[in-house]
């Protein structure tokens, strides 16, 4: 089969979807491989590298005519009209953008948006929302030092004691997971909340503090399992506890890393802007759910904007920022999902009964297959 590799398009987007580590096994299995010329520069993978893994370099109408495509992102509306009817594109997608998906739809496409697949362990070496959130918790933390004028360790000197940072984490998660681990290994005193009862024991593991809103109802308790790994819309009244107990958590705090979403929804809000009016001056926020609406109201999408002397970083695209390695794990999710879609000839031969393949099919044959 021909796959196509073209650039990714988007604004402040450098990821690839191939890297020549996978297109050479793209090539081994008897696939041809067009990478638009210039596709992996911003991932620091040149095109030389991809022909020497056995692709073709090609122009953008070319890898977006082949009979798949990988991507990063959705197509754009310069894109999507060079893709043919028929074609397979495989990327984010965003399987909540019906819209989006109308368009590919429209275009004759099969698509399959990847963040879509289960949260079980068969699916965990495609999961393109862990591989990726990972990497922006990660470098939320890192923006978060660069920002702050002060030191995350405590530090004893010659010249006096550093007290060491206290960093809040808000949802724990892959990215807030990562975040954790990565302030710890910073030096930094860390705490965490999240609304799932597993997340408590995820935390307490890496060496932070629990926030504990305690539930005061069986349904309360009920809701917060959540479904499938994620978590639900929790009811006001515990969203409140949780508002004044996270205002308390956060005057104390330096740094704020936010990652709390709810497929699907808009994300919660749980620093309020009178939170931040009480903040210390100097502490640093980093909202990571700003392309959702934010948790912060005053966060502003890719910006870092000082409210009432407090940083707010809006970054809507972390793992973008850390293109090699974003580009690398993502490559390998994408390799392991076309285990599903394709044969040992280098055809397309999608499973249609596997479960992964269910979920992640979007449109096919002209209709959106998934409802919001
Ligand atoms: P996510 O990005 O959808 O949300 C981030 C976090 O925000 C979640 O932990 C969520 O519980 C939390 N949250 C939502 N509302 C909140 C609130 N009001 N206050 C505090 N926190 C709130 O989540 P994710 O990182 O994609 O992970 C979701 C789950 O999936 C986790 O349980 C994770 O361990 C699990 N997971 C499973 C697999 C697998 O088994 N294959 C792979 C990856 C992740």
């Amino acid at each position: 089969m021909q796959i196509g590799i073209p650039r990714e398009r988007l604004t402040g987007e450098t990821r690839v979807a191939a890297t020549p580590e996978t297109v050479k096994k793209y090539v081994a299995a008897k696939h041809t491989v067009l990478v638009e010329s210039g596709a992996g520069a911003r991932a620091h993978f040149p095109d030389d590298a991809y022909v020497q893994a056995g692709a073709q370099i090609v122009d953008a109408a070319q890898a977006l005519g082949a009979e798949l495509i990988m991507k990063v992102k959705a197509p754009d509306a310069s894109e999507l009209p060079q893709m043919k009817s028929g074609a397979v594109l495989v990327g984010m997608l965003d399987p909540f953008d019906q819209e989006g998906l109308a368009r590919l739809a429209a275009a004759g496409l099969t698509a399959f948006a990847l963040e879509a697949a289960p949260r079980i362990t068969r699916a965990q070496s495609l999961d393109v929302l862990s591989s990726q959130a990972n990497l922006a918790g990660y470098k939320a933390v890192l923006l978060a030092a660069n920002q702050y004028g002060r030191l995350f360790p405590m530090m004893m000197t010659a010249a006096g004691t550093l007290k060491a940072a206290r960093a809040v984490v808000l949802g724990a998660g892959v990215a807030g997971l990562q975040a954790i681990a990565t302030a710890k290994r910073l030096g930094a005193v860390v705490e965490a909340s999240d609304v799932r009862p597993a997340a408590k024991e995820q935390i307490e593991s890496l060496g932070a503090k629990f926030i504990d809103v305690p539930f005061e109802t069986d349904e309360e308790r009920e809701i917060a399992q959540g479904v499938g790994g994620y978590a639900r819309p929790m009811p006001a009244a515990w969203m409140a506890r949780q508002a004044a107990l996270v205002a308390e958590r956060c005057k104390q705090a330096d740094i704020v890393i936010s990652t709390a979403l709810i497929p699907g929804r808009p994300a919660p809000q749980l620093i309020s802007a009178e939170t931040v009016q009480a903040m210390k001056p100097g502490s640093v926020i980093v909202d990571l759910a700003v392309e959702r609406g934010g948790n912060c109201p005053l966060s502003e999408k890719d910006q870092i904007v000082e409210k009432h002397g407090v940083a707010l970083i809006g970054y809507s695209n972390l793992p973008a920022l850390v293109p090699h390695d974003a580009s690398a794990l993502y490559a390998r999710n994408i390799l392991d999902f076309m285990k599903l879609i394709s044969n040992a000839e280098g055809e397309l031969a999608i499973q249609q009964e596997d479960e992964i393949v269910t979920a992640c099919l979007v449109c096919k044959d002209g209709t959106v297959l998934r409802s919001a």
